[in-house]
């Protein structure tokens, strides 16, 4: 018998098992936590706990026994009670037995053994379960040879993977994503398992769907988990959008890259530099206007005309249908893809001053990131160009720095307000303000003028006698 009572070191163990012998029950630590700390992956703050009998009834023991009498968060429904003691979370759970019906990812519940309960759990690496008894204090139960698929690297299911999955469609989001953050192979019959019960997915509210992807997106490679979500088939139910930029056309020997597998390579390309889910969204969403917009023209072959305007507004819809947030979240998206070719385009010419002032004059606060997606954003193959494009983008970056130390337009405010153009020219509010207050913006952006309220209000001049406008003499 394995034992891990090393993993048990913190006291609210102690405080658990001495609990579970007051009430005369078994208890274990099962799930996440024991799988994580055979991993090294550090020891959770989350704990599952199990108890062979009362759940509820030992988290109620348990905060009886704490000097501080945590609150016990009972979940009726669940059969499931929630406390929070050191720096712990601990959740309890009666062992239990459960059924499915086909309409439903809720089983019907009945209590049952140790061994009832890891049947029911997702993967062997999530069954495996450690002693909170005294007797047996730290031992593993491992009736699937979980510890075995841990080391190999196997998301494997404890029962027959295709009434694993049919039962609980979450669970193949599960499996492809415990690949992506563990870098997990799943197991073949698995992969089979999920293929074929795919359309399941549809009983799986939306907003679970979204939290497995944002954890695969926040995994180190979340390319893993995009072609698995890919090869069963799932992708094309859940985000569509991306199914469609895959596969090469070729007309008159002419072809264009495949869009979809350069995403997953510009999504692992940014997980290196940022940790911020909404910028990686960005990179996985930065070319979905590419699928509708394509057409082929004799001349210049493949054009994606116009594809950052229409995909940032296919962000909204996708959001929308995935019941994501339609906050300012969504809006740095849709900018970061609405923006996405701008400093390519603008590496690939003479970078003039005034391009780099109105990038930074559009961008604004969301630059670096949007240098971020473009840098990611290189996927050639073609050692030279790479290393142009990069050195481009250098400059770029150079550039800007420059620009913006001189012109300070990354946070832009008109130097002479509305207020002073009316007093000037001793005007109600009206359309030549804001023409006035344009041109200047227009004027500094161009070089014309430097960003400061002595130049702006000679301009200012300059430009209201020209529309019509005097002057009040003082
Ligand atoms: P993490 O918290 O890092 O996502 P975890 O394994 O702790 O990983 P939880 O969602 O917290 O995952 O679930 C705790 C445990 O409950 C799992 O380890 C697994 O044993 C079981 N479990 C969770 N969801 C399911 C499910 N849909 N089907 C079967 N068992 C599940
Ligand atoms: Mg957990």
């Amino acid at each position: 018998m394995k034992n891990y009572k090393e993993a048990l070191t913190h006291r609210i163990f102690e405080d658990i098992s001495l609990s579970t012998k007051e009430l005369e029950l078994e208890s274990y630590v099962i799930g996440g936590f024991v799988r994580d700390f055979i991993l090294k992956r550090g020891k959770a703050k989350d704990v599952d706990v199990v108890a062979v009998g009362s759940g509820i009834e030992l988290a109620r023991q348990v905060s009886k026994n704490l000097s501080h009498k945590p609150k016990v968060q009972v979940f009726k429904n669940y059969g499931t009670a929630m406390l929070r003691a050191y720096d712990m979370e601990i959740e309890f759970v009666g062992a239990r037995k459960e059924s499915y019906q086909e309409d439903s990812r809720n089983p019907v519940v009945e209590n049952g053994t140790l061994e009832d309960d890891q049947n029911r759990r997702d993967f062997t690496i999530n069954a495996l379960a450690l002693s909170l008894n005294r007797e047996t204090y730290g031992d593993l139960l491992d009736p699937f040879d979980g510890l075995k698929d841990l080391q190999d690297g196997i998301i494997r299911t404890p029962l027959d993977p295709d009434i694993t999955y049919s039962d609980d469609p979450l669970r193949m989001l599960r499996a492809i994503r415990f690949a992506t953050q563990l870098n997990f192979r799943i197991e073949r019959s698995s992969l089979e398992a999920i293929t074929k019960n795919k359309d399941r997915i549809k009983i799986i509210s939306r907003e679970r769907v979204v939290e497995e992807l944002n954890k695969m997106l926040l995994s180190p490679k979340p390319s893993i988990g995009f072609s698995l979500l890919y090869k069963t088939g799932l992708l094309k139910l859940i985000l569509p959008e991306l199914t469609a930029l895959a596969g090469i056309d070729e007309i008159e020997g002419q072809r264009h890259k495949d869009n979809f597998w350069h995403t997953l390579e510009v999504v692992d390309n940014i997980s290196e530099n940022t940790e911020d889910l909404w910028l990686r969204w960005a990179a996985l969403l930065h070319d979905i206007g590419k699928a509708p917009t394509k057409k082929f023209d004799k001349k210049i072959g493949w054009t994606f005309h116009g594809h950052e305007f229409v995909g940032s507004k296919m962000v909204y819809r996708l959001f929308k249908r995935l019941r994501m947030p339609l906050n300012e979240k969504m809006k740095f998206v849709q900018k970061m893809v609405l923006m996405s070719s701008r400093p390519i385009v603008l590496s690939q010419d003479i970078v003039t001053d005034s391009a780099v002032r109105r990038l930074i004059f559009d961008a604004g606060e969301d630059i670096e990131d949007l240098m971020t997606l473009c840098e990611a954003d290189i996927t050639t193959k073609n050692p030279k160009r790479f290393k142009k494009y990069h050195n481009n983008f250098k400059l770029v970056r150079e550039k800007m720095k420059e620009v913006e130390e001189r012109d300070h337009v990354r946070q832009f405010q008109p130097p002479v307000s509305g207020e002073e153009i009316m007093e000037t020219f001793n005007i109600r509010p009206s359309r030549e303000i804001g023409i006035i207050k344009e041109a200047i913006k227009e004027a500094i952006l161009e070089g014309e003028i430097a960003n400061e309220y002595d130049a702006a209000k000679e301009f200012m001049l300059k430009k209201g006698k020209e529309i019509g406008l005097k002057p009040v003499t003082s």
